[in-house]
């Protein structure tokens, strides 16, 4: 990378390049076999007595640029009634303001995910905190620790500095927040039990184990999952799906990654929540209408929604 870019031009080339990285990692996921399966898209399907909110999208990105309404009342269709999308840049963030002003039923979180962690002044601070008094602002989020993108210590390092600096500011601002953790678990744990033990929210995208999930359970945190419950290598997570007190368990899709099949490697948006709810509710042996209303209850509690 060039020597004389400025930081913030610096910073934007190398959010780029990570943004190419995961397009490129996206594209490389197997298809499903479709061989003899015909697929009915969730906007086909009766709708009647559903309700899910999409707790965790990011609908703000170049993505949706050429379809967005459309995606929005796709998601209407299969029965989602909220979306909450994250900011994860100061410019992302900027944007979901922008979005959740004209749409009713859009909420959001403003934050800076870890990946793209930069040295966060006051007037930064400042920003996220004024645009939390906009309208449908929820939360403080994307924030985490990513060690899967980040293998530099001292960046890592500048995660956790900014990851705990959100979580004060959060509770400043008495929000809950949504928290990104990537192969951080053990230092995610640390945080969440020392500087972050009178903070509130969602580990989403959960990728630990059911002892973890047990101990997060106890500090009083939500668990979100997501389209990787529908894989055959879903590892872990169905046994947490199973396992998960009802009030706790919050569904997403974290569109545009993380499709769920038999759409996966393709762009992800938020009417295919109910996939994933479907593959939840039958592990849990309930109704996709019982699970829906109970996970959307949850939903409204923890980010206060007035649906
Ligand atoms: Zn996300």
């Amino acid at each position: 990378m060039a020597e004389n870019l400025d930081p913030g031009a610096r910073a934007a080339a190398e959010q780029k390049a990570r943004k190419a990285a995961r397009d490129a990692a996206r594209q490389q996921e197997p298809a499903e076999d479709r061989k003899g399966k015909e697929i009915v898209p969730p906007w086909e399907k009766d709708a009647t007595g559903i309700s899910l909110v999409d707790t965790h999208a990011h609908i703000d990105g170049e993505d949706f640029d050429g379809d967005r309404e459309e995606m929005l009342s796709r998601a209407e269709k299969a029965g989602v009634v909220a979306v909450v999308t994250f900011g994860d840049t100061m410019e992302s963030s900027a944007r979901v303001v922008k979005l959740t002003s004209s749409h009713e039923n859009v909420f959001a979180g403003v934050g800076v995910h870890p990946e793209n962690a930069f040295p966060f002044t006051q007037a930064d601070e400042d920003r996220l905190a004024a645009w939390t008094k906009e309208k449908n602002i929820v939360a403080i989020g994307e924030i985490g620790l990513d060690y899967y993108w980040e293998k530099d210590e001292e960046k890592r390092k500048l995660q956790r500095k900014m990851f705990v600096r959100q979580l004060a500011l959060a509770r400043d601002l008495d929000l809950p927040v949504c928290i990104h953790d990537r192969e951080a678990h053990g230092d995610l744990m640390t945080i969440l039990k020392t500087e972050g033990r009178k903070n509130r929210g969602v580990i989403h995208c959960f990728s630990g184990s059911w002892e973890m999930a047990k101990e997060l359970l106890k500090l009083g945190w939500y668990i979100g999952v997501d389209g990787p419950l529908t894989y055959k290598n879903a590892a872990k997570l169905p046994e947490i799906v199973q396992n998960m007190p009802a009030d706790r368990l919050l569904v997403e899709t974290d569109c545009p990654y993380l499709s769920p099949l038999p759409y996966r490697g393709k762009r992800n948006e938020p009417a295919y929540v109910r996939i994933t709810a479907e593959c939840a509710a039958n592990i849990r042996g309930e109704s996709l209408a019982d699970f829906a209303a109970q996970t959307t209850k949850n939903a409204c509690e923890i980010y206060e929604l007035n649906l």
